[in-house]
């Protein structure tokens, strides 16, 4: 009889996305005339850029002509658009190397299958609330989690202790679901931290697009020390709205080495076994994300993010509710009035507001009493949510 990973008979239903569809749906049963207004949702909704979608026609066209047409790509990457990452990179500073970017289909992909590098008896930090993915994808590899709670007192932004010892340390900055973002002190703690204990971070950069202040980091390897400890996983997903063409990309320092081993060449090894490499097309598209035109034009985009959560910001400051996020990250982290928990708050905005949001619960325990309402939504729609928001939150503290 085959044996299967049981591990997944540990997983917790993942209720939360099932349960806020169900309560819309028993609601719009009820009211069908309603519009709702969805702020939840963690998808862009703006199309691709131009600069992107002329280079996939073209790509297309490649493999229409003999003298063009592309079979199996590099598994690592192709070499052209490899070259423009590790060119961003120095753009910034930083000193990347072609050979430790890795091309991916997506941060989600990644944050899983990575996982495949470390030992089945690892120990994992997550730092939560979080990205739910985080402890699914361990609980599947059966790895032990020690969850560090983060709250208001910390600012959501926890810092290293004698309890984080752990072989894996996940951190996520502009981080979902609260977005907060570590300074870059902050991060030279974690970075130390981890070179002092032979850990290993895993450093989720999918948000970092929304960064405006220079205080804090696009990357960890603007971060002294980085080299030997971390692995940092981007997505153009949020970036460039590539949530449904899907590309990524992973850099691991070639200088990245534990238990005698270099994690940048079992990484190719991984690659080059597990995979046949992301789409020519895709890479085409991906690589004039980083022409002069298409940086501009996803610059036209995340403005347009910005100024979704600016709204919704001004709403919560003229109610007087406090939350994190927002400045530099697409999602606003709320702490529900009078002491709610977040479902009774999701209740009461589907059926008062007819506002659609994301209870904190869903991220782990310490979420309860949090919302999270997104900058990703139509910005009229974002509007008309942000005044019956702060008009009904008004009308609570009277
Ligand atoms: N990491 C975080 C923190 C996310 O919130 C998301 C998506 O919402 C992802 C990764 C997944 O990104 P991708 O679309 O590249 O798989």
């Amino acid at each position: 009889m085959a044996k299967l990973n049981m591990n997944y008979a540990c997983l917790r239903d993942s209720y939360l996305f099932h349960n806020i569809a169900q309560r819309i749906s028993s609601y719009t049963a009820a009211h069908p005339e309603q519009k709702l207004l969805r702020m939840g949702i963690g998808d862009v909704t703006r199309p691709l850029p131009g600069a992107v979608v002329r280079a996939l026609h073209e790509a297309v066209e490649d493999q229409a002509k003999q003298e063009t047409f592309r079979g199996y790509c590099p598994e690592c990457g192709l070499p052209f658009l490899r070259e423009v990452i590790a060119a961003h990179y120095a753009s910034r500073g930083v000193t990347v190397m072609q050979d430790e970017v890795f091309v991916s289909s997506g941060a989600s992909d990644e944050l899983g299958d990575l996982l495949d590098l470390f030992a089945q008896d690892s120990t994992v930090l997550i730092m939560e609330p979080a990205y739910p993915a985080y402890v699914d994808a361990n609980v599947m590899a059966g790895h032990r989690i020690i969850h560090l709670a983060a709250s208001a007192e910390n600012e959501f932004l926890p810092m290293p202790g004698e309890e984080c010892g752990a072989d894996v340390i996940y951190i996520c900055s502009p981080n979902n679901p609260t977005g907060a973002v570590f300074t870059r002190q902050q991060l030279k703690a974690w970075v130390d931290f981890a070179n002092a204990h032979d850990s290993v971070i895993l450093f989720d950069a999918a948000y970092e697009a929304f960064i405006r202040d220079d205080r804090f980091p696009h990357s960890i390897f603007e971060i002294e020390g980085a080299g030997t400890c971390a692995i940092e996983i981007c997505s153009l997903s949020k970036t460039a709205g590539f949530t449904g063409t899907r590309l990524g990309y992973t850099v691991i320092p070639q200088t990245l080495e534990r238990c005698g081993m270099n994690l940048n060449a079992m990484w190719v090894r991984n690659r080059t076994t597990k995979t046949n490499g992301v789409s020519y097309i895709l890479q085409k598209g991906a690589a004039a994300v980083f022409t002069p035109e298409g940086q501009r034009e996803i610059a036209e985009n995340i403005a347009v993010y910005r100024e979704n959560a600016a709204v919704l910001m001004r709403a919560l400051d003229a109610a007087g509710v406090r939350y994190f996020g927002g400045r530099n990250a697409p999602y606003i982290w709320l702490a529900c009035p009078g002491g709610m928990d977040g479902w009774s708050f999701f209740d009461l905005l589907l059926h008062e507001i007819q506002v659609v949001g994301t209870p904190g619960e869903g991220f782990g325990a310490c979420g309860r009493g949090y919302f999270r309402l997104t900058a990703f939504a139509d910005p009229e729609d974002t509007k008309e949510a942000a005044g019956r928001l702060e008009k009904l939150l008004c009308g609570m503290k009277e």
